[in-house]
């Protein structure tokens, strides 16, 4: 992988205007874990995909919100600190090059390592808004209260992110950044989760150079010019070595 990690070296340095798209396995070096280590903790009789739906929201908000901070384990923003990955992603915009990053992740980390063009594509955790009124409340609210309600009109407060039965608001500017970059660079998803996962699909049929960074394989890994399957933080400290 001495190899693959000089050839993505190569990769990174010819390009001016680099898209990357990041998934939870960039933060799991932060502490965070990704969907793999959360699916079955919580619960046996329901699915992820079927825990985390605006359908389930608005059935039942209190189950709902009791699964959620399960799932995602809602601490303090401050608990957790951006790593090595981030960083690497923050350094190449120092460099001088044009980053655009598009994340499925919902913790802010790329923000806080200093990476000016982030698009979080499923939202934040950072905030829950009221679906009535839509009065944001910060995180620190959504903590104190088990079933958070709107301060305003009372309504159950939704997550700021993007649940499964929802549209991905910005999935067009993503393809666009995406179709406009000189490289595609993925990083720690598993690309299972849809519409996001068909933007290395599209960007490969275009024609841009990618690369995937990655523990395991992914079933996209033949439209790649380049999979690394290591891990994010050793491979970004090689390449800035
Ligand atoms: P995923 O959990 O489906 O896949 C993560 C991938 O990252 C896995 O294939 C794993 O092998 C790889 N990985 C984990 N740690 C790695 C490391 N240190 N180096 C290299 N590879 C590593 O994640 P996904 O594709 O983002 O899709 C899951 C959904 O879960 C997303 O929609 C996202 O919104 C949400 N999610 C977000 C967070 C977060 O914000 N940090 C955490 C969990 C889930
Ligand atoms: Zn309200």
């Amino acid at each position: 992988t001495e190899r693959q990690v000089q050839y993505l070296r190569q990769l990174v340095d010819g390009a001016r205007r680099i898209a990357v798209l990041t998934g939870a396995g960039m933060s799991t070096e932060s502490g965070i874990p990704d969907f793999r280590s959360a699916d079955g903790l919580w619960s046996r009789d329901m699915s992820l995909a079927d825990a985390v739906s605006v359908d389930y929201f608005q059935r039942d908000p209190a189950a709902f919100w009791r699964a959620f901070r399960d799932i995602f384990h809602i601490k303090l923003v401050g608990d957790y600190q951006p790593n090595d990955g981030h960083r690497f992603l923050a350094a190449l915009e120092e460099d001088g090059k044009e980053v655009t990053i598009l994340t499925q992740n919902i913790d802010g980390l790329h923000g806080r390592a200093g990476s000016r063009r982030v698009l979080e594509l499923h939202g934040t955790l950072l905030t829950a808004s009221c679906p009535d009124c839509r009065t944001p409340h910060p995180l620190d609210y959504v903590q104190r209260h088990e079933l958070p309600a709107c301060r305003r009109c009372g309504a159950a407060l939704k997550p700021d992110v993007v649940l499964y039965g929802e549209a991905v608001p910005m999935i067009d500017v993503a393809f666009q950044a995406a179709l406009n970059a000189e490289l595609l660079l993925v990083m720690g998803s598993s690309l299972e989760v849809s519409p996001v996962n068909l933007i290395p699909v599209e960007a490969a049929r275009a024609g841009i150079p990618c690369a995937l960074i990655n523990y395991t394989p992914t079933r996209f890994d033949a439209l790649f010019d380049l999979c690394v399957h290591a891990g994010i933080g050793d491979t970004c400290r090689q390449l800035r070595s």
